[in-house]
């Protein structure tokens, strides 16, 4: 059942077991650790953290992929939540998610289910990464800092901190290095289309494609680091709470009292 001695690695995506991006994560984290890979049996983009409760899940080993894959029929989290609790031997030291083909910027972590199972890692306890490149760009691309941060997260990890990074990689592999950046302003052109099916009803595909990234070199955040070259690793927290709760708390009793009487 792997060597003990050597970090355990969870491997997943949302883009499914068959993935390309998902065989480069897994052989680059091999050389790092013992790697489990669980990911989704088809692709399930756009699945965010949704977790099946009303439904049972199918694991079955996939030996044409590796030793320890395993395919779920479930979300990316079924798939990080499966494997932590049940298929790995011991808790991931580390839960790396993706290679995403396309970027995942700004409010698209909200979307995102190669974000989600990394989140689900950090939930579970474990250090986790996630990892995006521009759309059309070869996963490989991303290797360079997936192997910068990997041996860095371990390391933390094994001195008891852990992390939850989001990493977003341009085509042309972020010549220009690696920068920290906050969640910028992904847009898209959004739309609704109507269509009507054979006995006459409607029905509709949402989600616009991406708007194209502007490279505005005084945006520092992940949108505008990619735009201008740089890669961008953007640290993520459970937390979303407003920074300011003080502020809530004087916004809550200048407001009308409801219990008050009435006139
Ligand atoms: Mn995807």
């Amino acid at each position: 059942m792997g060597d003990v001695s050597r970090p355990l690695i969870l491997v997943s995506n949302d883009d499914g077991i068959r993935a390309p991006g998902l065989r480069v994560l897994a052989e680059v984290a091999a050389e790092f650790g013992e790697v489990l890979v669980c990911a989704p049996n088809e692709e399930r983009s756009g699945f965010s953290h949704a977790i099946s409760l009303r439904s049972s899940l199918r694991s079955e080993r996939a030996p044409e992929f590796g030793e320890r894959w395993y395919a779920v029929s479930g979300t990316p989290v079924d798939c990080v939540y499966l494997a932590c609790l049940h298929l790995c031997e011991r808790l991931p030291d580390l839960v790396l998610s993706g290679v995403n083909p396309g970027y995942n910027l700004g409010a698209d972590v909200f979307y995102s289910g190669t974000v989600g199972a990394a989140r689900e890692g950090l939930l579970r306890g474990s250090s986790s990464l996630a990892v995006s490149v521009q759309a059309d760009a070869k996963p490989e691309v991303a290797l360079p800092f997936v192997r910068q941060l990997v041996p860095r997260l371990l390391a933390e990890a094994k001195a008891g901190t852990r992390h939850l990074l989001n990493l977003n990689v341009p085509r042309e592999g972020g010549t220009k290095g690696l920068r920290a950046a906050r969640l910028g302003h992904r847009r898209y052109r959004d739309q609704v289309a109507e269509r009507e099916d054979l006995a006459g009803r409607s029905y509709f595909w949402i989600g616009g494609p991406p708007a194209p990234i502007s490279g505005d070199p005084d945006d520092e955040s992940d949108t505008g680091l990619v735009g201008q070259g740089y890669a961008a690793l953007t640290p993520l927290e459970i937390d979303i709470t407003a920074p300011d709760l003080g502020d809530w708390a004087a916004w809550i009793s200048s407001s009308s009292d409801p219990s008050a009487p009435q006139d």
